[in-house]
């Protein structure tokens, strides 16, 4: 799995290829963790940006860690 930077904006993630989310519990014991469509933010905005303003619905943290979901990659031997 790759580890994209959390500085990307949307408009960087969706040049890879991603239209979707992953947001994770900022408390990894919890790691309650939900997919959600990208879609609703706009090209400008940095998935850092909205982190903070997620709160976990199992243990109740506020912020998050927020990741894109990765596309299979495109390999082969062409
Ligand atoms: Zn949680």
């Amino acid at each position: 799995m790759q580890d994209y930077p959390t500085k990307i904006t949307f408009d960087d993630m969706r040049e890879t290829g991603a239209t979707r989310i992953i947001v994770f519990c900022k408390d990894y014991r919890c790691s309650h963790n939900v997919t959600m469509d990208a879609a609703r933010w706009p090209d400008e905005m940095r998935l850092s940006d909205i982190e903070p303003k997620f709160r976990c619905t199992v243990c109740g943290q506020r912020g998050s860690n927020i990741r894109s979901v990765d596309v299979p990659p495109r390999m082969g031997t062409g």
